[in-house]
């Protein structure tokens, strides 16, 4: 079952290799351990496609888990959006999502076990009495006076402790292991807390709640999960996990292993962070095209095996690092570029007129979807009398080596005729508002005798063009590491610019239905995807800029540096 062609080489590949060729194991079984606290986010993603692309390539399982030990930041909004976006990303988990609260009675149960072997015990001291016993890195912990309770009073009180008998923060269950140990983790952790909180899965069965290092290996070995990974700040809780294991009679021996976890320039990858964001109305919520957030990079347009292949491009190895975004944005770049139909939009409306084409009349023109896949079919296009253009395509006064439209030059209309501009018309403002221009009929397809266009351009028909909002999303940050400094607070680096929304926008009139699976390529100016929502909302088609053609900020940065 080793090396097989889906599965790329990687260190945990390697432990897993030597686990089944031990005969550890007969088949893999991972899981995927969300906190329902947010809505999963592109680091989220890398986990996802690390647990189940391991899962898919020894052919185990990989399943779904919630892990729901805090009531009272979760609920079932985030549960739904990370079912839905774990599935969207093209993951499932055999049979229904578990949940860590599934088995609270039976943690519940290895907890009275250790403490009938005297491996844990009710501590009465204050969160801060209890901060002071516990030393410091450099200085070992003192042991709690409530260390040699008796088994019998633990038992007693802890069953108290479920049955509601005490007030949240006076007694809290503890793991009795080494309050000498170099590893703060095993200075006699935290097992259970009591919080009258209603959970959304056990509503008010429970007023005690185990903590996260106790629950995760009881609820893997439970799953019969074979390789537990986690991400790197967990591997000082690794000896605790091992303890657990060890400790109580759970039916499996799970092995953790830790990776690097994924961090992007330019962005945030923390559930705190982002929740900020959406409170504070940074963002236009956890979807806003913005967000690094899975459900915002769907609304932005990006593809799931972009994200997937992305994720298979950063790798996963032990060493922390940061990824650029350009990586992330060529991922979706390359993507589109093979697949995204074509089609014309313009953003900044200039008007022509055809002087020498008749009034009222106009042609179809046929277009390939897209140059380079015949077999994507052709799009129908109009021409008329009356045509927009980007104000960015004329200038007056051209530059040299200029390649779009001036007075008395010509230029091809992508996919129609050239045309030459005669005549600049203002309006009394002084304000160019139209251009006149003649076509040259001979021109559609073939190349015109005589004089040459200086270059091509995209349009849309004044008469059959769709009238679109367009909103140009660009990083949220301006700032490579908006988190990083300790002195100043992240949101000070949000970029002014991240949204430019252009309202007098024209599309093609084939976009007036426009698909939903995939971005278009919009000619010369990038990857746009329909925004249904936001388009029901306005009542006026709305695109959102998935990236740009070309990485600009690459060239901004090396112009810089
Ligand atoms: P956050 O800091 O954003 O709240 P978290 O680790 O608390 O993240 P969880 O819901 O506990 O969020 O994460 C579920 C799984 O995803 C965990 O196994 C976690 O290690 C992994 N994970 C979270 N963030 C990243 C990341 N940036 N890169 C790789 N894996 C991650
Ligand atoms: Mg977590």
């Amino acid at each position: 079952m080793s090396a097989e062609a889906n599965k790329s080489s990687n260190f945990i590949n390697q432990i897993i290799d030597e686990d089944l060729a031990a005969g550890k194991h007969s088949s893999v079984v991972t899981r995927f351990p969300p906190e329902p606290n947010g809505y999963l986010h592109i680091g989220h993603a890398k986990s996802i496609c690390l647990n189940f692309g391991v899962a898919e390539a020894y052919k185990g399982v990989c399943n779904l888990r919630f892990d729901d030990t805090n009531p009272e930041k979760e609920n079932q909004e985030y549960i739904d959006a990370i079912r839905n976006d774990v599935q969207w990303l093209g993951y499932d988990w055999p049979g229904e999502a578990r949940y860590a609260s599934d088995y609270f009675d039976q943690i519940y149960d290895f907890a009275v076990e250790l403490i009938q072997k005297g491996l844990a015990y009710v501590c009465s001291l204050s969160a801060d009495q209890a901060a002071i016993y516990r030393g410091t890195l450099t200085e070992p912990g003192k042991p709690s006076p409530f260390r040699q309770r008796s088994i019998e009073e633990n038992l007693d009180m802890f069953r108290k402790m479920r049955a509601g008998e005490y007030e949240e923060g006076s007694h809290v269950l503890r793991a009795r292991i080494d309050m000498a140990s170099p590893n703060m983790n095993m200075r006699d952790p935290i097992l259970y807390r009591i919080r009258f909180r209603t959970h959304h899965q056990t509503g008010d069965t429970w007023c005690l709640y185990p903590m996260y290092d106790f629950t995760h290996p009881i609820s893997d070995a439970l799953e019969g999960v074979t390789h537990s990974l986690c991400t790197l700040e967990f591997e000082d809780h690794r000896p605790l996990y091992d303890w657990v294991i060890e400790n109580t009679s759970v039916p499996a021996a799970p092995r953790q292993i830790e990776f690097a976890r994924l961090n992007l320039n330019y962005t945030i990858t923390s559930k705190r962070k982002l929740l900020r964001l959406v409170e504070e109305n940074h963002v236009d919520g956890w979807d806003d095209p913005r967000m690094p957030t899975l459900t915002g990079m769907r609304r932005r347009g990006f593809t799931p095996e972009s994200i997937r292949h992305f994720c298979e491009m950063v790798g996963v190895n032990k060493v922390g690092g940061t990824v650029d975004m350009g990586m992330l944005e060529s991922a979706i770049r390359d993507d589109l570029n093979e697949r995204a139909p074509r089609a014309m939009c313009v953003m900044r409306p200039l008007k022509v007129i055809l002087t020498n084409w008749p009034q009222g009349e106009s042609e179809t023109l046929t277009l390939p979807v897209h140059p380079q896949k015949p077999e994507l079919g052709m799009r129908e296009v109009i021409w008329s009398r009356e045509l927009y253009i980007d104000r960015e395509d004329f200038v007056e006064e051209p530059p040299r080596k200029w390649k779009r439209l001036s007075p008395g030059e010509a230029v091809r209309l992508r996919g129609g005729y050239v045309m030459t501009c005669r005549e600049v018309i203002r309006g009394e403002d002084g304000q160019i508002t139209e251009l006149h221009c003649e076509y040259d009929p001979a021109t559609l397809g073939v190349n015109p005798e005589g004089y040459k266009p200086k270059g091509v351009i995209h349009w849309v028909s004044a008469e059959a063009g769709v009238p679109a909002v367009v909103r140009l999303y660009d990083r949220l940050f301006t700032t490579e590491n908006p988190a990083g400094n300790k002195e100043s607070d992240f949101i000070e680096f949000l970029n002014p610019e991240s949204l430019i929304t252009m309202t007098d926008c024209w599309v093609e009139p084939a976009l007036a239905e426009p698909q939903r699976a995939l971005p278009y390529q919009f000619e010369r100016e990038g990857y746009f995807v329909h925004d249904s929502q936001e388009s029901e909302n306005r009542g006026k088609l709305v695109f959102n800029r998935t990236v740009t053609l070309r990485d600009s900020w690459e060239k901004i940065s090396q112009k810089n540096g």
